[in-house]
């Protein structure tokens, strides 16, 4: 679609999704009250600036069914996030949800050219979490087998990978790590016997380096699959073919990066956080959603010939990111650190804590167990390029320290990366 015609359609989308939010749910409309904004101001999606955030907390306070914009007997499903501590947030989905929903995944995994011939092996974890069923009903629409395995039971995972033919695999990037090591290290099955081609892995950030592994390991084609509960789940957009960026449906979900501080927008192609507005969305329409995931949009055409605007590689979310010593440390720098070197496997765990008023840095890696020593000589021998490396790349210093092999805890789904005992001396 041209730039032209999508922004018509954003349009008439978005005047339809504010009235819509401030005629059915009081949050909106006391919220719109309150800006001075009312739905006859919006006239075209350049209007957007003038409406109100949403944040997590608004939804936490909205929990569970404030934000429905539909009779809740309209309802089919109710989906909720982790969410770390209190009360999840709740997606609520129609049926016409649930189809838009599908149809996310279904386009992310045209990519592969998913159909009738493929066997997707849906290692996402099934239930509240959104990732399961919505990979699963991507596989249904695009006409696929299902293989509803879920999360976990590793060996059970490759056994059926093997007989079934599965040959589409969708899980978190650390699950298929995971799985890729399960692989390598079996004396049953092998790589080259297995049909896998392609995974879709998402619901965590991963950087570049993990999917060079993952391609490497799987022998497949690693895409990014993007989303979020409160937009639907997985399927806000995901990679193409030149895997140079994550295309997002903005017919369906209207993506703007704002300056965290000034929450202004930022100038077109500048890193700053992540805003949706849901387009389609009838049983809980969004506006202007604060995800707190730090990335860029990238409006130039992509060589796929998909016109949908582009997003970079997840930074992490703000609230992930770690101030050490006053500086700014997301944890996937480490993972692109580790990833430079052969030595080092792709795992790592995070302890922050402050003693003597000093921050302290502790990073526990592993060696691939082929290059792995008990002996702390052997070990310089590894630690100091990682060293040197992660101190150029953050410029503050680390302890690293080097961990038997399987010592770092592998992850179903979403992997934990950081202790931050500094949380608990307030
Ligand atoms: P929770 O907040 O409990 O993790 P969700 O499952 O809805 O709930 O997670 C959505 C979040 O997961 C996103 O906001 C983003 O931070 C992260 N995420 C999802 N997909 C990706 C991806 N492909 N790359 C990086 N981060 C992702
Ligand atoms: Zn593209």
């Amino acid at each position: 679609m041209s730039r032209e015609d999508m922004r018509q359609l954003q349009t008439k989308r978005l005047i339809k999704t504010v009235k819509t939010c401030y005629e059915k749910v009081p949050f909106y409309r006391r919220k719109m009250n309150e800006a001075g904004v009312k739905p006859e101001d919006i006239k075209s999606i350049d209007d957007i600036v003038k409406l109100p955030f949403t944040t997590k907390t608004d939804l936490r306070d909205e929990y569970p069914f404030g934000l429905e914009a539909v009779p809740h007997s309209e309802v089919r499903r109710i989906h909720a996030s982790s969410g770390t501590t209190g009360k999840p947030v709740v997606g609520t989905y129609t049926a016409n949800d649930l189809a838009m929903w599908a149809e996310g995944v279904a386009r992310v995994m045209a990519v592969a050219d998913v159909g009738p011939k493929d066997t997707v092996q849906v290692s996402y974890g099934y239930g509240l979490f959104t990732g399961g069923l919505g990979a699963h009903d991507g596989a249904a629409l695009r006409g696929a087998i299902q293989l509803p395995i879920s999360a976990g039971n590793t060996e059970k995972q490759i056994m059926l990978m093997e007989d079934f033919g599965s040959n589409i695999l969708c899980c978190t990037p650390s699950y298929a790590m995971r799985l890729a090591e399960a692989i390598l290290d079996s004396k049953v099955v092998s790589v080259n016997k297995l049909k896998l081609r392609a995974g879709f892995f998402g619901a965590e950030p991963w950087t570049e380096g993990m999917r060079k592994e993952l391609e490497q390991k799987l022998q497949i084609k690693a895409y990014d699959i993007y989303g979020l509960t409160e937009m639907c789940g997985p399927g806000v957009g995901g990679e193409c073919e030149c895997q140079n960026g994550t295309h997002l449906w903005e017919d369906m979900y209207f993506p703007e990066i704002i300056d965290t501080k000034t929450l202004q927008p930022v100038a077109p192609g500048e890193f700053g956080e992540l805003v949706f507005t849901s387009l389609c969305k009838e049983a809980m329409p969004i506006l202007r959603y604060r995800t707190r995931d730090l990335t860029r949009l990238i409006y130039e055409p992509c060589k796929c010939g998909r016109t949908a605007v582009r997003m970079d590689r997840i930074l992490g979310r703000s609230d992930d990111m770690l101030i050490i010593r006053g500086v700014n440390v997301f944890p996937s720098q480490i993972e692109t650190c580790l990833t430079e070197f052969t030595a080092f496997q792709p795992y790592y765990f995070i302890t922050v804590d402050r003693i003597n008023n000093e921050d302290t840095f502790d990073i526990n890696v592993e060696l691939k167990a082929d290059y792995f020593s008990a002996d702390p000589q052997d070990q310089m021998k590894f630690i100091k390029p990682l060293f040197n490396r992660i101190v150029s790349m953050l410029g503050i210093k680390p302890n690293i320290h080097i961990l038997p092999p399987y010592a770092i805890e592998r992850s179903l789904g979403k992997a934990k990366h950081v202790h931050d005992k500094r949380n608990f001396k307030g």
